[in-house]
């Protein structure tokens, strides 16, 4: 079944809390970041009927004041959701709705599991047919794989222990919220209290925009349940880590949003600082590149003293490069998004601060830029380690070939990139940003956290 989707998403859940289709509308735009593809959203209404405005584009695009009044009632879950080639397409637009006789229920979805393959043999050998590519079907059938009496409760439970992977799941019932995340840590998932009601969110600055007080974070191995009486823990793994996705901290997570109890933009800061006492370099001004290396570069600026400047200013109306398909489109989008300020970096020599390379195609491009705009020496700064080694986790890095640092030295790197030196933070570098003892960080050192059944593994920086 599936292999080739490779999304990074979020998940907003609301859970007793007045028009609560407007609230997961104001929840996605906050998970933006996190999808830019395709989003849905599925509410209860008081009928107790699941309904569903789902599809491709973002969140300000797929909904509007004339779908968002179908969607009624108190209960809901939402979705954004970014895929490359292969996964497009409406039926992988989540959230799913599943239509069963002992109830319906809605499920979503942020991370990948890597035994789906093996996941969907056993289902189709027990008669299972499938819709879309996705992991959140595979997940509804295994809930549903057995027909026998037990409270859905234990068969999620039994469904969450057949999965391996990295996963932040939201499933509504009728009646309940379950919330569960992969026992290995690896996605983030909070929960926040609003207006006597509760919402559940991939990360915490959509609690904020909806102005709701965080509660706790779902925890490794754990399933809650929000009902009418409250919140409801169940561990359905007592193995249970806490992996954090290092590149949640890195790049995708949205510096106001707290992971794990540690903020994204002092995380990044302090990776500024180390990557600074790691390599410094003499320079006259420290830029980065905007937005999600902006913290890293203040870090770097105050550890060593060099003023931050503004180098580069971003066209906010563009997306993430990662977006468009190809290479070729990537490289077009590079440019048509950052621009060098001629005035700042002119006779100058730059530190540019980005948080990681990974085809390589960004710093080529920017290095040019601020060559071009005249600057006399242009040193690049990683904060974060070479990534060479494919994510299976749902980032969008699937294959080595993709990977730069897979394939070349930083020596050739920095030639390749044009750069007068380049160099990276290092592995201990992501631990010590973030005060913490555990992370994933196996783009970045191969140590793979899960088994990883038949994916290829043996390959070295
Ligand atoms: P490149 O080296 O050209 O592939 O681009 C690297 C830049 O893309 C980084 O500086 C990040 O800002 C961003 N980036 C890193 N990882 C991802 C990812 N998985 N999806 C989208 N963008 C990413
Ligand atoms: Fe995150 Fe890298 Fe681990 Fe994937 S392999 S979960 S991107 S740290």
């Amino acid at each position: 079944m599936k292999n080739e989707i490779h999304e990074e998403c979020g998940v907003f859940g609301v859970w007793g809390v007045k028009d609560a289709a407007n609230l997961a509308y104001y929840g996605l735009h906050a998970l933006q970041h996190r999808g830019q593809e395709a989003c849905g959203i599925v509410c209860v209404d008081e009928n107790k009927q699941h309904n569903r405005v789902k599809g491709e584009g973002l969140v300000t695009e797929v909904f509007n004041e004339k779908n968002l009044v179908n969607l009624k009632g108190d209960y809901a879950i939402a979705h954004v959701r970014y895929a490359t080639a292969g996964g497009a397409g409406i039926e992988n637009v989540q959230p799913f709705l599943f239509r069963h006789h002992t109830g319906n229920f809605a499920l979503a979805h942020n991370g990948n599991l890597v035994n789906s393959r093996e996941l969907a043999r056993y289902l189709e050998h027990k008669g299972s047919l499938f819709q879309s590519t996705s992991d959140s079907e595979l997940l509804a059938h295994l809930i549903k794989k057995d027909n026998n009496t037990k409270h859905r409760i234990h068969n999620i439970i039994d469904a969450l222990n057949m999965i391996e992977g990295a996963f932040a799941f939201l499933i509504l019932s009728d009646k309940r919220l379950y919330c569960a995340r992969d026992k290995y840590g690896l996605r983030p998932l909070s929960i926040g209290r609003l207006n006597g009601g509760y919402v559940v969110s991939s990360e915490t600055c959509a609690l904020d925009v909806v102005g709701a007080e965080f509660v706790r974070d779902v925890e490794p191995g754990e399933i809650v349940v929000i009902d009418a009486d409250g919140l409801h823990s169940f561990t359905y793994s007592h193995f249970k880590r806490h992996y954090m996705c290092a590149m949640e901290y890195v790049y995708f997570a949205r510096p106001d949003s707290d992971i794990e109890g540690c903020n994204v933009h002092a995380y990044r800061k302090e990776s500024g600082r180390i990557l600074y006492r790691e390599s410094p370099v003499d320079a006259d001004i420290v830029i980065g590149v905007p937005d999600s290396s902006l913290s890293a570069a203040i870090g770097y600026a105050e550890e060593s003293g060099i003023p931050y400047e503004m180098g580069l200013i971003k066209n906010k109306y563009i997306g993430r490069t990662f977006i468009q398909p190809s290479q070729e489109l990537r490289e077009k989008g590079v440019r048509m998004k950052l621009s060098a300020v001629r005035s700042i970096v002119k006779g100058k020599r730059v530190v540019m601060i980005d948080d990681s390379i990974v085809r390589g195609t960004t710093s080529r491009r920017i290095v040019n830029l601020l060559k071009e705009a005249g600057a006399v020496e242009v040193h690049v700064r990683i904060a974060s380690p070479p990534y060479c080694h494919p994510c299976y986790y749902g980032v969008d890095t699937a294959t080595y070939e993709e990977l730069i640092s897979a394939r070349m030295s930083v020596e050739e790197l920095c030639e390749k990139i044009g750069a007068d030196s380049l160099k990276f933070l290092s592995v201990e570098g992501l631990y010590k940003s973030g005060r913490r003892s555990e992370l994933c960080t196996a783009c970045f050192s191969g140590k793979y956290p899960t088994v990883l059944y038949d994916r290829e593994t043996n390959k070295k920086c």
